[in-house]
């Protein structure tokens, strides 16, 4: 859910625990991530959240947005400059919310703080950005080098090049390293215009996607199958090194119970089979289980 109105974030977040409990792999859902309105406003770092919607900080909003997704949001992202950021920050790790850092234009300084008010991820590193930034203290310096904080990477072959990926994984060590699709509306369909929120997208023909008629991307339409090879590629990471941080270490990062230790006796068996092509670094999915039922046969 990214940033708009209050009645737009709330009616979604309804929508969303509608389908997350009235579906029947409604439960493939783990949880919600609410991406804003608590963002910079500014061009780059605000990527292609509307400027219009975007807000300070409030507690009492967040309970609002919670209320209306039934108690799923799970993971809230916000850019911790806003003067009221650090108490809002302990206040939602207070009741078990991740909180991350993402689509800021914070100063190492303001990094510090939000860490040590709770915040324990930094959302799609590297992305959000502004294309200058000064050379040494940066927020992008100052969340890699933030032990405390996991890491999100969009490995779509376009957010970010290898040599980034690379260097950022290993700063953060691969257990802190997570492979996000940032998938937006259009992800899995035909090339063209779509709807993102209130705004016009459109899915190129090389995929990306991109606010119309512009160059700035507004998410991807990345598969995870497709992240694990480019992983792999981009980033020289082994098969499991790549699988690794698209399952367990985002169990670990969210906090989700009884998911963390993988595939053993006892443990939810979400499972997906692939056969792993290593010539042309190909995956093909051939079966996906849902708590062991099979919800796909390719
Ligand atoms: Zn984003």
């Amino acid at each position: 859910m990214i940033t708009a109105s209050p009645d737009d974030m709330q009616g979604a977040l309804r929508n969303l625990a509608d389908a997350k409990e009235g579906l029947a792999e409604g439960e493939a859902m783990e949880g919600f991530h609410v991406e804003g309105p608590h963002i910079s406003p500014e061009d780059g770092p605000r990527g292609a959240h509307p400027r219009r919607w975007v807000r300070r900080p409030d507690a009492h909003e967040f309970h609002r947005m919670q209320d209306a997704a039934r108690g799923h949001i799970r993971l809230v992202t916000l850019a911790p400059e806003w003067p009221e950021a650090p108490r809002y920050i302990e206040t939602l790790a207070e009741e078990g919310i991740v909180v991350a850092i993402g689509h800021t234009n914070a100063s190492p300084i303001q990094i510090a703080e939000a860490v040590q008010a709770g915040a324990t991820l930094s959302t799609h590193l590297g992305n959000g950005a502004q294309p200058v930034l000064p050379r040494q203290a940066n927020y992008l310096w100052a969340q890699l080098a933030e032990d405390r904080l996991a890491a999100g990477f969009i490995v779509d072959g376009i957010h970010l090049p290898g040599s980034f990926l690379k260097v950022a994984i290993r700063a953060k060590g691969l257990e802190r390293s997570l492979l996000v699709t940032d998938a937006a509306m259009p992800a899995g369909c035909a090339p063209g215009r779509y709807k993102l929120g209130g705004q016009e997208v459109e899915l190129t023909p090389d995929q990306r996607v991109v606010l119309a008629g512009q160059t700035r991307l507004a998410g991807s339409a990345l598969r995870m199958d497709r992240g694990i090879e480019l992983l792999m590629r981009l980033a020289g990471l082994s098969l499991a090194q790549a699988v690794g941080m698209a399952t367990l270490n985002p169990a670990r990062v969210a906090r989700l119970e009884g998911r963390q230790a993988g595939l053993v006796p006892g443990e939810r068996a979400d499972l997906v089979e692939f056969r792993f092509h290593a010539a042309a670094e190909r995956i093909e999915i051939l079966k996906t289980y849902l708590s062991g039922r099979l919800v796909y046969s390719g």
